[in-house]
C-alpha cells in the first residue's frame, strides 16, 4: 500500500488537475491509518502468539479495530481512485486500477484467514472507481466499470476458496498441536506402554495421515517427541539398572506385594534366601512355610498391625529358612503405598540379611551374661592398672562394687601392705613383657579379711600390637583350700583309728629316708601285726573288729612319743617309723614295751579279748636303702616273729634263713622265667561310661610258674623290684602287649587302648621313653594306643627328673594315668606340676562308696576336682552295681573292676571284645 502511495505521489505531483493539498492530505491519511494498524497488529501478535491460537477471536476489540482500519484503508484507496480518474490524469486510466487489482490479489492471500477483512478492503477500494467510471464516462468508462466488476467477482471467489483452505489448514494445525500437547503430558504413560509392548519406535502413531506438508510437520514433531521419550526411557532404564545394582550390593531384597491379586514381585530374593525366581513364595500364606515357627506369630502380628494402620511401618526381624536349609535372620521392613476405600492395595518393602549383626549381638549378649553371672571374679583394667569394669562376682568375693573401685588403681583400692603392692608392680612388668601372668595372691576383702586368690591376668592388644587393656580373672581359693585339706585328711587318715593310712605312711617313710640320707642318721621301721585278730574278727563281726583296732591304736599311741609316727596299713597291720634314735637296743626296748602293752587283755562290749602282736624291724641304712626294700624286710622280719609263735619282735638280718632262701630261689627262678617265656600278660577291660563300651584295657602281668601255677604280681613284683628285674619284665610286658594289639587288629576288633603299669625303677632308671619307642617301632604300633599307669609315690621321688621323663613319654602321644589316686598326696595343686591325663580312683574308696559317707565324699570331690583340672577320672575295683550307679551318677568317666570283668588272658579278652562288637552290630 505504502509503495503504491509513494509511486502515486511521484507521478501526480506535477499534474495540474490534482491539488497538492489533496495529495498531501490523502497520503498522510493512508500513512496514518496504516501506521496505527501495523502498531496494533504487531502488539496483538506478540501478546497472543504464545497462546498459539492463531485463528482470530472475533469478539475481541482489536479484531474490530483491525477490520475498521482495513476498511478505512480501502475507502481511502477508493477515494484516491476517483480523484486520479480525472480526464487529464494519465495515471488514472491504467496505472492506478492495475495497482488496485494487484493490491486486491495480495489482500486475498494476506487476509486468507480473515475473509471479512479482505472483503472490506477490496470492495471499498475497487467499487468507488467502477461506479465513478460507470456514471461519469462514456462507453469507454462503462467497459472499464464492467471489467472492474468481473475482476472483483473472480477475486472474491478465489479469495473465498483460499480462505476455506486456510481455515482447514489452521484447524489441522491446531489439532496437531493438541496431539503434541497430549503426548507431552502423557509422556510417562507412554514410556510404560512402550516398555510393556517393547515398541521402540512410535512413528506408527502418525501412520494414516496423508503425506502433505502438515503430515511432515506432524511427523517431524512426533519424531522429536519420540526421541525425547526414548531419551527419557533410556534414562529411566539406566536408573533402574543402577537401583538393581545398588539393591544387590546392599544385600537388600525388594518386594512389592499387590494385595488385590496377591502377586508378589521380588528382586534379589535369590541373593538373600537362595531361592530362584520360580521358587519364590507368595506373601503371607506361602512365606509361613519358610519362616521359623517361633517367629511367625510375630510376623503376622506386625503385618496385621500395619495393615490396620496402627503402625507407620511394617518392621519385624525373624528367621527364614535359606535354600541351603540353615536359618538366617532377616529384617523385613515395608509400608503400604496404595490404599483404596481404607483398604491397603499395595505394600512395598525390603528384606535385609541381618544374621551377622544378630550373631554378633547374640555373642555380645552372651558375653555380657557370662561376665555378670560367671562364678569367677572378672575385672578389666586400663594400661595404668586402673579399674574400668568389674563383674558381679568380683563384688561377691571382695565386697567392692564398681563404684567403689572405678578409676582406682588395683594397688590402691583397698588397704594392703607394701609387699602386695610390690607384687602387683612385678605382675605389671611381667604382663608388659609376656602378656600373661597367673599365680596365687593373698588379697584383702572390704571387711578386712584376707583370703587366698588364684589370679590370671591377660593383656589385650590392639591392631598395632599395643597393650590396650588387661583382663583379670580370679577365684577365691578359701573354699577350695578347705575342701582340699578335708580331702587330704580323708584320703590320708584311717577313719577307724585316726592314724595315718598306707599312703600317708609311704610319704612319711619316704620323707624320713630322704631326711636320714641327707643327715646321715639312722632310721628304723617297725612292722606290727596283731596276733589272733582274724579269728576274732570273723567270730564277733566287723563292728567289733573295728573297736578292737581302734583300742589297739590307742595303746600304740600311748607307748609312742608322738602319734604321727604310727600308721595303719590295712586290716590289723600297723607301722611305726623311728628316727633320731641312738642304738638298736633303744628300738628293741620300745618293741618290748609295745608287746607288753598289747598283751594286756582288751575289754570290748564286756567281752575280754586277749590279743598280742608280732613285730619286724628293718633299719636304714644298715639293712635297706630304699622304701620298698625296707618295707619288705620289716614285713619278712615280722613274719619270722609270727612263725615263732607271736608276741615277739625280730630285726631283719641277712641270716633270716627262710626269707633269704626264698628270695634267692625266687630270683633265679624269675630270671629263668623271663627267658623261658613264663611271663604272661592278662588284660582287664575299662568301661567308657560315655558310650558304655570297652575301648581300653589294662595290662596286668602274671607269672605262669611251672609248679605254683599262675602267680599274681604281689608274689613276684616286690622281688623283681628289689633285684632290678622289674625293668626287664616290664619290657617283656610291653612287647607282649604289642603282639596282642596286632592280634586284635587282625581280628578286626578296632583300636583298643592298652595301659601298662610302670614301677619306680622303670621311670627313674634309664630312658623309658626310648625303651617304649623302640618296642613300638619294632612292632609298628601307634603310640596313641598306649597308656602308662604310675602311682603317686613314683611321682614324688625326684620330681624334676620324673616330669622330664613323663613329658618325653607324653610327647610320643602316650597318655599318662595316675593309679591308686587318693592314697598318696592327693594334692591337686601339686598335681598341676605333672603331665597327667587321667586319674584312677583307688579301689579302697570304691569298695564302700555306697555305705561310707566319707568314701562317697572323697570320690565326689576327686571327680569334681579332676574335672576342674581338665583331667578324666576312672574308678577301679568296681564290683557291685551300686558302685557303678554311684560313679555314673557323679560323672565318673570310666570304670574297671570285677563287675565288668576280671583280668583275662589275651584269647578270652579277644572273645569279650568280639562279643561286644557283634552286640553293637546287632543293636
Ligand atoms: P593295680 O595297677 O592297682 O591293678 C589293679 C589290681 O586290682 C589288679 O591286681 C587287679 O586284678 C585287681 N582288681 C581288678 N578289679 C578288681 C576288683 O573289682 N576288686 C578287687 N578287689 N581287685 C580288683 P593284680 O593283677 O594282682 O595287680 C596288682 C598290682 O600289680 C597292680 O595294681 C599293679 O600295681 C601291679 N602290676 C600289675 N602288672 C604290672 C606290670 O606289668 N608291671 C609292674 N611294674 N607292676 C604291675
Ligand atoms: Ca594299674
Ligand atoms: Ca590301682
Amino acid at each position: 500500500v505504502l509503495g503504491m502511495v509513494f509511486l502515486t505521489n511521484v507521478l501526480a505531483w506535477n499534474q495540474s488537475a490534482i491539488s497538492h493539498t489533496f495529495l498531501i492530505s490523502w497520503t498522510f491519511a493512508i500513512v496514518f491509518v496504516s501506521g496505527i494498524k501495523l502498531t496494533v497488529f504487531y502488539r496483538h501478535y506478540h501478546a497472543h502468539h504464545e497462546a498459539s491460537n492463531s485463528s482470530f477471536d472475533k469478539t475481541k476489540l482489536w479484531y474490530r479495530f483491525f477490520l475498521s482500519t482495513t476498511a478505512l484503508t480501502g475507502i481511502l484507496l477508493g477515494i484516491g481512485g476517483i480523484f486520479f480518474r480525472a480526464p487529464d490524469v494519465q495515471l488514472g486510466y491504467i496505472l492506478f486500477p492495475t495497482a488496485l487489482a494487484g493490491l486486491s490479489l495480495s489482500a486475498a492471500v494476506l487476509f486468507s484467514s480473515c475473509f471479512p477483512a479482505f472483503l472490506l478492503f477490496t470492495v471499498f477500494s475497487m467499487l468507488p472507481f467502477g461506479f465513478y467510471a460507470f456514471f461519469t464516462d462514456s462507453a469507454e468508462g462503462i467497459t472499464l466499470a464492467i471489467a472492474d466488476l468481473i475482476f472483483l467477482l473472480f477475486v472474491i471467489f478465489a479469495a473465498h476458496k483460499l480462505h476455506l483452505f486456510t481455515l482447514g489448514f489452521l484447524h489441522l494445525q491446531n489439532h496437531i498441536l493438541s496431539i503434541v500437547k497430549f503426548m507431552d503430558q502423557n509422556r510417562s504413560k507412554l514410556v510404560e506402554l512402550q516398555d510393556q509392548s517393547q515398541v521402540t519406535n512410535i512413528s506408527p502413531l502418525s501412520a494414516g495421515l496423508s503425506p502433505t506438508k502438515s503430515y511432515q510437520l506432524l511427523e517431524s514433531m512426533v519424531e522429536a517427541g519420540t526421541q525425547e521419550l526414548l531419551n527419557a526411557y533410556q534414562e529411566v532404564r539406566q536408573n533402574k539398572e543402577r537401583l538393581e545394582l545398588a539393591i544387590t550390593a546392599s544385600n537388600l531384597g525388594l518386594w512389592d506385594w499387590d494385595l488385590v491379586s496377591d502377586h508378589v514381585y521380588y528382586q534379589n530374593f535369590e541373593g538373600i534366601l537362595g531361592y530362584k525366581e520360580d521358587e519364590e513364595p507368595g506373601f503371607m500364606a506361602h512365606l509361613q512355610s519358610l519362616v521359623h515357627p517361633e517367629d511367625f506369630p510375630l510376623v503376622r502380628h506386625a503385618m496385621a498391625d500395619h495393615l490396620k494402620g496402627k503402625t507407620r511401618f511394617y518392621l519385624v526381624e525373624y528367621r527364614v529358612k535359606h535354600k541351603s536349609g540353615k536359618w538366617i535372620w532377616v529384617e523385613d521392613r515395608g509400608k503400604v503405598v496404595e490404599w483404596k476405600n481404607k483398604r491397603a492395595k499395595r505394600l512395598i518393602g525390603t528384606h535385609r540379611d541381618i544374621s551377622v549383626n544378630k550373631d554378633t549381638t547374640e555373642q555380645l549378649q552372651l558375653a555380657a551374661t557370662v561376665f555378670d553371672n560367671i562364678s569367677e571374679a572378672i575385672f578389666i583394667l586400663d594400661t595404668e592398672l586402673n579399674f574400668i569394669s568389674v563383674n558381679n562376682y568380683f563384688t561377691t568375693i571382695t565386697g567392692y562394687t564398681l563404684t567403689d573401685v572405678h578409676h582406682c588403681s588395683i594397688m590402691d583400692y583397698r588397704h594392703v601392705p607394701e609387699s602386695v603392692k610390690a607384687q602387683y608392680e612385678e605382675i605389671h612388668n611381667h604382663l608388659n613383657r609376656y602378656g600373661f601372668w597367673q599365680g596365687e595372691l593373698l588379697e584383702r576383702r572390704k571387711n578386712g579379711d584376707t583370703y587366698p586368690q588364684w589370679l590370671q591376668i591377660n593383656a589385650i592388644y590392639d591392631d598395632k600390637n599395643n597393650i590396650r587393656q588387661y583382663v583379670g580373672i580370679f577365684s577365691d581359693l578359701t573354699t577350695r583350700k578347705e575342701s582340699e585339706e578335708q580331702l587330704r585328711y580323708l584320703a590320708t587318715y584311717d577313719s577307724i583309728t585316726g592314724l595315718a593310712n598306707r599312703s600317708l605312711f609311704k610319704n612319711r617313710l619316704h620323707a624320713a629316708i630322704n631326711h636320714a640320707r641327707q643327715n646321715h642318721s639312722k632310721l628304723a621301721l617297725l612292722y606290727i601285726d596283731l596276733d589272733r585278730f582274724k579269728p576274732i574278727n570273723d567270730t564277733y563281726g566287723h563292728e567289733f573288729g573295728d573297736k578292737i583296732l581302734s583300742a589297739a591304736a590307742e595303746r600304740l599311741i600311748s607307748v609312742m612319743p608322738s602319734a604321727d609316727t604310727i600308721s595303719r596299713l590295712g586290716s590289723d597291720e600297723f607301722t611305726v617309723i623311728l628316727d633320731n634314735y641312738i642304738s638298736s637296743s633303744q628300738v628293741a626296748e620300745l618293741c618290748e614295751k609295745l608287746i607288753k602293752t598289747m598283751k594286756a587283755p582288751f575289754i570290748i562290749n564286756n567281752i575280754e579279748i586277749a590279743l598280742g602282736c608280732s613285730i619286724g624291724v628293718s633299719e636304714y641304712p644298715r639293712n635297706a636303702k630304699e622304701l620298698q626294700t625296707m618295707l619288705n624286710q620289716a614285713d619278712s622280719a615280722m613274719y619270722q616273729s609270727k612263725r615263732l609263735g607271736g608276741n615277739s619282735y625280730h630285726f631283719f638280718t641277712g641270716n633270716l634263713q627262710t626269707y633269704t632262701l626264698d628270695k634267692v630261689k625266687l630270683e633265679t627262678q624269675l630270671r629263668k622265667a623271663i627267658f623261658e617265656d613264663e611271663i604272661v600278660v592278662y588284660f582287664q577291660p575299662k568301661l567308657n561310661l560315655a558310650n558304655d563300651t570297652i575301648d581300653s584295657v589294662e595290662a596286668l602281668v602274671r607269672w605262669d610258674h611251672p609248679t605254683d601255677g599262675m602267680l599274681t604280681p604281689d608274689n613276684f613284683v616286690p622281688i623283681a623290684e628289689e633285684t632290678g628285674l622289674v625293668s626287664a619284665i616290664g619290657e617283656v610286658v610291653i612287647g607282649k602287649v604289642c603282639q596282642q594289639l596286632i592280634d586284635w587288629r587282625n581280628k578286626g576288633l578296632g583300636s583298643i587302648k592298652v595301659s601298662i603299669n610302670l614301677s619306680a625303677q622303670q621311670i627313674h632308671k634309664g630312658d623309658m621313653a626310648k625303651v617304649i619307642g623302640n618296642i613300638l617301632d619294632k612292632y609298628q604300633i601307634d603310640a596313641n594306643l598306649l597308656e602308662v599307669e604310675l602311682t603317686e609315690s613314683i611321682l614324688m621321688e625326684d620330681v624334676h627328673e620324673t616330669v622330664a621323663s613323663l613329658n618325653k613319654i607324653r610327647a610320643m602321644g602316650i597318655s599318662i594315668l595316675l593309679d591308686d589316686f587318693g592314697t598318696g598326696y592327693s594334692s591337686l595343686s601339686y598335681l598341676k606340676k605333672f603331665p597327667i591325663d587321667v586319674l584312677k580312683i583307688d579301689k579302697s574308696f570304691v569298695e564302700d562308696i555306697d555305705t561310707d559317707p566319707d568314701d562317697a565324699a572323697i570320690v565326689k570331690a576327686i571327680i569334681a576336682m579332676a574335672h576342674s583340672l581338665d583331667l578324666s577320672v576312672i574308678a577301679e575295683g568296681v564290683e557291685r552295681n551300686e558302685h557303678l550307679a554311684f560313679l555314673r551318677a557323679h560323672g565318673c568317666d570310666g570304670v574297671q573292676g570285677h563287675l565288668i570283668s576280671e583280668p583275662l588272658n589275651g584269647a578270652n579278652m579277644a572273645e569279650l571284645l568280639l562279643k561286644q562288637k557283634s552286640a553293637a552290630n546287632a543293636g
